[in-house]
């Protein structure tokens, strides 16, 4: 089925990092979208040696409850088509995408305790899930782990803490691989932490967003503690480059 034409405009953009600016759209035709939360949207994007455009997509960032408009978390990738674009946008311009798709959703697994890892921006979906999870009155347990760089990577940090103090079944850390002295908080990749921190799978739904490298460990990892659904988002290949873990 083809997937539904939204027109919007820049409602709000904030930087939230060096590298990483949330954007918000406000959707003017069709004025609402349904989505699930995880699910993402696309842009056809102007590509530099292709002779047409480019498709990228971009996971919504905001709960499905907010129909009227979306936020999206964008990571800067230099000379990057879509990146360029999403980058290029002012508050107040038009823009359009396609959407919602993907199976990344939150699914039926009936008691089981969630677990999301993330690396870098791909916290989007999650900040989704939680929202919507915390709407639906959620009463199991869900634990975010994140895995950003170093200090100046950190944003969304007083907003998940906040969540996880409100809820007392939610729990955040994120961890840093290469923090600069005076980081107090936890280290190290977020691959090790979900090693020394998960026991057991038996009661957990795995849910995993980022790049390929943290996603492909983390997987291993689960199946040798034993059988639980593990769900997969993976953004990009990072075989032979730099994760941003
Ligand atoms: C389902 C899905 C949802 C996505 N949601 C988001 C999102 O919410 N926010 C977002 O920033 N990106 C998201 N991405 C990635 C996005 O679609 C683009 O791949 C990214 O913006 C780079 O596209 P580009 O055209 O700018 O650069 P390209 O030239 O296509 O990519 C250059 C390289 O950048 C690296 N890269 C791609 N994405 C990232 C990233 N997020 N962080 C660090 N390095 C990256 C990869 O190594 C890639 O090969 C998502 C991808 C998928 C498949």
């Amino acid at each position: 089925m083809a997937l539904q034409l939204y027109h919007a405009r820049v409602d709000q953009i904030r930087n939230l990092t060096h590298d990483v600016r949330e954007i918000v759209l406000r959707l003017t035709d069709p004025a609402e979208i349904h989505f699930k939360a995880g699910q993402f949207v696309s842009f056809d994007v102007p590509h530099p040696t292709l002779n047409r455009p480019a498709t990228r997509a971009y996971s919504i960032a905001s709960p499905p409850v907010q129909k009227g408009r979306i936020t999206l978390l964008l990571n800067l990738i230099p000379g990057g088509p879509g990146s360029t674009y999403l980058f290029g946008l002012q508050e107040g311009d038009a823009t359009q995408f396609k959407g919602p798709a993907g199976s990344f959703y939150l699914k039926e697994d009936g008691q089981r305790d969630l677990l999301f890892v993330a690396t870098g921006t791909g916290i989007a979906p999650f900040r989704s899930m939680l929202d919507h999870l915390l709407e639906s009155g959620f009463s199991r347990s869900a634990t975010l782990y994140w895995g950003l760089r170093s200090q100046k990577d950190l944003y969304y940090q007083k907003e998940f803490e906040a969540l996880a103090a409100q809820h007392r079944n939610i729990r955040f850390i994120t961890t840093l691989s290469r923090p600069e002295p005076g980081w107090t908080g936890t280290t190290g990749r977020v691959t090790t932490l979900v090693a020394e921190r998960i026991a057991s799978v038996a009661n957990l739904s795995v849910y995993l967003c980022g790049n390929s490298g943290m996603i492909g460990e983390v997987s291993s990892l689960m199946t040798q503690k034993g059988l639980c659904p593990i769900r997969k988002e993976k953004w990009y290949d990072d075989a032979g480059g730099a994760a941003p873990d």
